[in-house]
């Protein structure tokens, strides 16, 4: 059996240069933990972005950083600044990731920054031909590489290719806007297996396949040439042991050792002990609906005024993609929401919202979860949407309540939270009361269904599915050849 080769866009570790040396740190994200399992020893390779351009490398820093990712059994693939630009900035979150998150408006169809994905998604194929030899099993992630496969497969026709989508797959009254949508498709089906996180999606993509490009579809099956290829779902898992862990690690604490933030939320508490914590994290993003959630909170205090003074919720919101004008104007959007409803409700001893504009270290993250009485997540649109999985996971004493939008990827496995439409005002304000009310037995019951659930069904268990589902594809096209 040959070795593994992962791609993705950015590679599971980060570059610092520093006094004319070079150190690759290891990643703590979602991905790099998920796929540990199957990257690991000598018979593994990350092929990715390093995060530099090539005009932010020092020249005579260049051959160190070979160095110092292939002791990470990385290996990076180079682009000039550019070409992130038109790449990543461009064609990958400004039509892909609006188009397929069903924000059409938002969608740019630029003929320039197409070219520039094509030529970019043919370096990173280059990349794994150099390296690839046929016994390899290659994966491929994400919406900034769905041509790969097929500029792989084209070169390398009997090489085992996975390709797994991170977010939605849109329905293709959606889909079929885009102009260059047939290559999308050729490009992806140069995979023997292709993974979605739900049903749903895989659904979706089926149907444009067989719409669009006229092939022979059966249950999930692709008919394409002498090949056949599978398409499933595997949701996304975290890895609930650290969660999990860190929570009962974090309830130990002494005094001394809780963090800043942790003390301050602490002060709270004893000040208003039936006072209730909202907690709201995401990325910055249209996507997730943050500032629809902030006029459904004013709405909600509007409808239950009973509760002002006795509520509180924190948001926080991750920086992302700031150079991309949407996202501008979201930020611009949600501080101005922020400061109209702090400003109109506050009273002296109340400040409705606490707002924080930063990543937090994932000690402070777990200060957040264990503290907060209530998750409130309502995106518009969502992948999946691991903060949910995480909120559920570090409530040790299994209290809590999670507020999940129905349309996260996550809401097909989280039926125990209470599910809301994030459009519907006044479901959401009837959930926040519901929360407020649960019995602590019901908020149990719920979790510790909800908690062996996401144990069994870890990051690590994603990862293992996928590439087992991989090899019988393989084998099977192999015999069907
Ligand atoms: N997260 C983080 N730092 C923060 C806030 C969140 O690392 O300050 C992590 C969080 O723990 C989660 C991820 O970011 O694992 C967000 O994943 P999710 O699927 O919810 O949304 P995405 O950002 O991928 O759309």
């Amino acid at each position: 059996m040959g070795k593994t080769i992962i791609i993705s866009n950015r590679l599971p570790v980060q570059l610092q240069i520093s006094n004319e040396s070079i150190t690759a740190i290891p990643s703590v994200g979602g991905l790099a933990t998920g796929m540990k399992s199957v990257h690991s020893g000598g018979d593994s390779l990350w092929i990715g972005w390093s995060g530099l351009t090539d005009e932010e490398i020092p020249q005579e820093l260049a051959p160190k950083i070979d160095e110092a990712l292939a002791e990470h059994g990385s290996s990076k693939v180079k682009l000039t600044s550019a070409e992130v630009d038109g790449f990543y900035y461009g064609f990958s979150n400004r039509t892909i990731w609006p188009l397929f998150h069903y924000f059409l408006e938002y969608s740019e169809f630029e003929l320039a920054s197409w070219d520039i994905y094509k030529k970019v998604n043919q370096k990173f194929a280059d990349a794994i031909l150099e390296k690839a030899t046929d016994d390899d099993t290659i994966w491929v992630h994400d919406y900034q590489l769905m041509l790969v496969p097929q500029m792989v497969r084209e070169k390398r026709p009997d090489i085992s290719i996975g390709f797994f989508l991170h977010i939605p797959f849109p329905s293709y009254e959606i889909f079929r806007t885009m102009p260059w949508r047939k290559e999308v498709l050729s490009g992806l089906l140069g995979a023997d297996l292709i993974g979605f996180h739900t049903y749903d999606y895989e659904r979706h993509f089926l149907s444009s396949v067989r719409r669009l490009l006229g092939l022979d579809v059966s249950f999930n099956d692709i008919y394409l040439d002498d090949r056949t290829i599978k398409v499933d779902s595997f949701p996304m898992g975290i890895d609930y042991k650290k969660f999990s862990d860190a929570a009962k690690e974090h309830a130990q604490r002494s005094e001394e050792q809780k963090s800043e933030l942790q003390k301050r939320l602490d002060t709270h508490k004893k000040s208003t002990p039936d006072a209730k914590f909202f907690l709201s994290i995401d990325r910055l993003d249209y996507s997730k609906g943050i500032a629809k959630r902030l006029n459904a909170f004013e709405y909600f205090l509007n409808k239950y005024p009973q509760y002002k003074e006795k509520v509180r919720l924190i948001i926080l919101a991750v920086p992302s993609r700031s150079n991309v004008p949407q996202y501008q104007l979201l930020k611009k959007e949600i501080d101005e929401l922020v400061g109209r409803i702090n400003g109109e409700l506050s009273t002296v001893s109340w400040t409705p919202i606490w707002y924080f504009y930063r990543s937090m270290p994932f000690e402070n993250l777990i200060d957040l979860y264990t503290t907060c009485d209530i998750a409130w997540l309502t995106p518009i649109r969502d992948g999946m949407n691991l903060v949910a999985k995480e909120y559920i996971a570090t409530r040790t004493d299994k209290t809590g309540v999670l507020i999940l939008s129905e349309m996260a990827g996550s809401a097909n496995e989280m039926n125990e939270s209470i599910l809301i439409n994030p459009n519907n005002f006044e479901q959401i304000a009837d959930a926040l009361n519901q929360a407020i009310t649960m019995p602590k037995a019901e908020q149990q019951n719920r979790n510790s269904i909800l908690q062996k659930r996401l144990e069994r069904y870890n990051v690590e268990k994603w990862a293992n599915d996928f590439m087992t589902s991989l090899r019988n594809q393989k084998e099977g096209n192999t015999t069907y050849v």
